[in-house]
């Protein structure tokens, strides 16, 4: 007997069909004499569609009152589940996210989980049910709800597998697993069996859509067995563990972020202490940069560019125009027509043939390349946005990975 977390995404319980579909494969398991926990994630775009309903009451909510609304997707998953699993005649039962004992920091809308008081999962299991607890939510110190950010339910898959010691974390979606890149922009992308936990956390912080990056950073700190894999066919998925054939393909996959933006701050002072006065201002607004450039100074002055996340880049230019004069800058330009295209592989390192074979793809491809940086897992180039499904079909083909 094995204990064996599965979690199904907001489209694999989108409606009744699909509520069902998993049922019977959350039977089959639990069938075969194991015990079984499942998370869901609310129904399709529901967590969308909350969103929205708060934005006809308030354009900015109260982030505790707007947890407390975007958790009542997962909070209908569960019963609908729990109650589909009793249709065909096993015992099941639901749990929110406080009756399973997830608590969290209070940090609203991102909350982090800090420990799992798992007895009433363990009461459960004990008596031969069917858990299934609702995803992306917890409860804090001061009993209230949080969620743990968009996308959050693998993040609480994973944290039940490792604290109930799960044998394995199955990550039901409704792609066959991971890809060398978005099959709706390579269509001769190719399924990967394994992918390291490095790997992965670079892939899925870079763009890859498949699992939340907090989710792989917690199963590689707790050793917890992955999968992910399709709950529309019965096709083997892609294992996310600590080993792979590091040796034999050095690229393992090409992601692409389009919510980005790029800042440039034009004629700053070339004197110590500038980067550091730009990057704290940055940094106390809890705003992260990532692909950072400098120029060589020239006439007494530099320039300093950076890309952060889409959703940042208000935030980020109105603390920097606010002390442009403080830095000592002549102005602030930015561009949101670009995009981050990045190869991702733990076998790169010490490999400079790499970073050149992907600048060859662009230069083939004509597209022009405005920042790169690198580290040992990862290259990644910011292009103009138009160029980006092409630049991620011209990589591909030059690693050959679709082969
Ligand atoms: N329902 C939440 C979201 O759409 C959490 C999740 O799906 O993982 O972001
Ligand atoms: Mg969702």
């Amino acid at each position: 007997m094995a204990l064996i977390v599965q979690k199904f995404g907001g489209s694999s319980v989108a409606n009744r069909d699909r509520i069902f579909n998993v049922a019977r494969r959350v039977i089959e398991t639990f069938d075969k004499g194991n015990q079984v926990v499942v998370v869901v994630s609310a129904q399709g775009d529901t967590t969308d569609e909350l969103e929205a309903k708060s934005k006809e009451i308030s354009a900015s909510p109260s982030k505790r009152e707007m947890d407390v609304l975007l958790s009542a997707g997962e909070q209908m998953s569960m019963a609908l589940l729990a109650m589909a699993i009793q249709e065909l005649g096993r015992s099941a039962v639901s749990l929110t996210g406080w009756q399973a004992g997830m608590q969290t920091n209070s940090n609203y809308s991102g909350a982090r989980i800090k420990k799992i008081q798992a007895e009433r999962i363990w009461k459960e299991l004990d008596s031969r049910k069917i858990v299934v607890v609702a995803g992306f939510q917890g409860i804090n110190k001061y009993d209230d709800i949080t969620t743990l950010g968009r996308g959050g339910s693998d993040t609480s898959a994973v944290a039940l597998a490792a604290a109930l010691h799960a044998d394995v974390c199955e990550i039901y979606t409704d792609v066959d697993g991971v890809f060398t890149a978005d099959p709706r922009i390579v269509p001769n992308a190719k399924k990967l069996d394994d992918i390291s936990y490095d790997e992965m956390l670079e892939l899925a912080s870079l763009g890859a859509n498949v699992l939340h990056n907090r989710s792989v950073e917690m199963a590689k700190k707790f050793n917890v067995n992955m999968v992910v894999r399709s709950s529309l066919n019965y096709n083997e998925g892609t294992y996310v563990k600590e080993v792979s054939k590091v040796e034999e393909m050095l690229v393992r996959g090409v992601a692409r972020d389009n919510n980005i933006a790029r800042i440039s701050i034009c004629e700053v002072k070339d004197a110590p202490g500038k980067a550091f006065q730009i990057f704290s201002l940055l940094s106390k607004k809890n705003i992260n940069v990532d692909v950072i450039l400098q120029s060589i100074g020239r006439a007494g002055t530099k320039d300093i560019s950076f890309t952060t996340a889409l959703d940042n880049l208000d935030a980020a230019l109105s603390v920097l125009n606010e002390n442009l004069d403080a830095i000592g800058a002549k102005e602030i330009n930015h561009s949101e027509d670009v995009s981050k295209v990045s190869i991702v592989g733990a076998g790169m390192v010490n490999n400079p043939g790499v970073a050149t074979l992907m600048f060859e793809a662009l230069y083939d491809a004509n597209i022009n390349i405005h920042m790169i940086s690198t580290s040992e897992v990862k290259i990644s180039v910011l292009i103009p946005k138009e160029d980006s499904d092409k630049a991620v079909r011209a990589i591909h083909d030059k690693f050959n990975l679709g082969k």
